[in-house]
């Protein structure tokens, strides 16, 4: 483990001064992706993917330290997250040879993924989708809408979920379909968020027409292979709590050396926030370190998911507090959009409530009604 992350340490001080140096505005989307490609590289996005597909076949303790590392160097996360973390290796498991050679490309961002999950009347509620795929000759036919799709502006491919079967219970005859952006009768519209982005996009489908063959594993056990892919992005929670933890680390340095008078109230939110995350990075280490040990994440998931959005949300509110009026008038630009931007951690990848209904049933085993 040192030697590696020694290699990665290296790689980082060579590899970040240089990205910054020829990106001026790092926030473009074009400086986003030549970071992926510069990390993909190195093999350092793909760490836990099998050799064969180009990782380095490491363990999910392995790929925690290397975000650590990488968090401590203040690198910027890569835009392809979904692709990498949750589309990559779902396609690994259920995916056959051709719909596999997608992985690389995911990697280095020659197609970039979103996920078509979420529609209007079913987000929380998935399993109450409508999108239609219906089967004809060699085709599917596919007809409805998706919302709330993160990256859908920059997206080239959609892992799509869409109703096969609807005599089937509402579980069962969903299945999993890769649909490219470019298909004839696809409609992709931007949705203007709060702080100030428009990636986030709603995406109708009109008589569109994809290959069966682009079914990603068999037909009507589409919520199987999300429940693969969504059990990624819960693993993934843990390295959220990582990058929090030393956030907060970095918020207590920069407070404490500069000349910025800070009230008691704020000494004690930065105090609670220190003790807070550090607990949920060792809840993340805890957990990373069952599925390590081939045992499945069980209620911390949640309590990590819930705990971590959370306090997010009451970091960004005190930074924003810190940049007081700059804040406000958005000559400290980053504050605010941290601020806004952080309200949506309560709501992506599950809702408070449902992540608290979780708690109470599964780990609490408080009674239903
Ligand atoms: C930043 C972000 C990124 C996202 N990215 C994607 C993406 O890439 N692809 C995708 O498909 N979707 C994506 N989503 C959508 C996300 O999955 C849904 O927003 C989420 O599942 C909630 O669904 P909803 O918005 O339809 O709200 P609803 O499910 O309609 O919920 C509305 C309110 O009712 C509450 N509620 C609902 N059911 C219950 C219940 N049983 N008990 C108690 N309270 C309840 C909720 O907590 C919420 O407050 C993203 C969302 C965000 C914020």
């Amino acid at each position: 483990m040192d030697a590696l992350l020694a290699d990665l340490r290296e790689f980082l001080a060579n590899a970040l001064p240089a990205w910054r140096a020829k990106w001026p505005d790092q926030d473009t989307w074009e400086a986003k992706l030549d970071w992926q490609r510069t990390m993909a590289e190195g093999r350092w996005t793909t760490a836990t993917w099998p050799e064969e597909f180009g990782g380095r076949g490491l363990g999910t303790m392995e790929m925690l330290a290397i975000e650590d590392v990488v968090a401590q160097y203040g690198a910027p996360q890569i835009p392809g997250m979904i692709g990498v973390k949750n589309v990559a290796p779902t396609l690994m498991r259920f995916g056959n040879d051709e719909q596999r050679k997608s992985v690389a490309k995911i990697a280095n961002t020659d197609e970039f993924w979103c996920q078509g999950f979420s529609e209007p009347g079913a987000g929380s509620d998935l399993a109450s989708l409508r999108t239609r795929a219906v089967i004809d000759g060699d085709e599917f036919v596919i007809n409805g809408q998706k919302v709330w799709t993160s990256n859908g502006m920059y997206a080239t491919h959609m892992q799509l979920l869409a109703r096969t079967d609807p005599d089937a219970p509402k579980h069962k005859g969903i299945s999993a379909i890769i649909v490219p952006i470019d298909t004839p009768g696809l409609e992709v519209r931007p949705i203007k968020q709060i702080n100030g982005g428009a990636e986030f996009a709603e995406v109708f489908f009109t008589d569109v027409r994809v290959p069966v063959a682009n079914l990603i594993g068999p037909l009507n056990e589409g919520w199987n292979v999300t429940m693969t892919t969504l059990g990624h992005e819960r693993a993934g929670v843990a390295v959220f709590a990582g990058r929090l933890e030393q956030r907060i680390r970095n918020l207590v340095e920069d407070v404490t050396k500069s000349d910025t008078q800070i009230s008691p109230i704020i000494a004690d939110e930065l105090a609670e926030f220190y003790v807070e995350s550090r607990v949920l990075g060792m809840m993340g280490r805890q957990m990373l370190a069952k599925i390590a040990g081939g045992v499945a994440p069980g209620s911390e998931s949640s309590v990590i998911k819930m705990v971590w959005s959370e306090l997010s949300q009451r970091v960004d509110t005190t930074v924003m507090e810190l940049a007081g009026i700059d804040g406000i008038t958005g000559d400290a630009n980053d504050a605010k959009v941290g601020y806004l931007t952080a309200r949506s951690a309560t709501i992506a990848a599950g809702t408070s409530d449902i992540v608290k209904n979780i708690i109470g049933d599964r780990v609490l085993g408080l009674p239903r009604d």
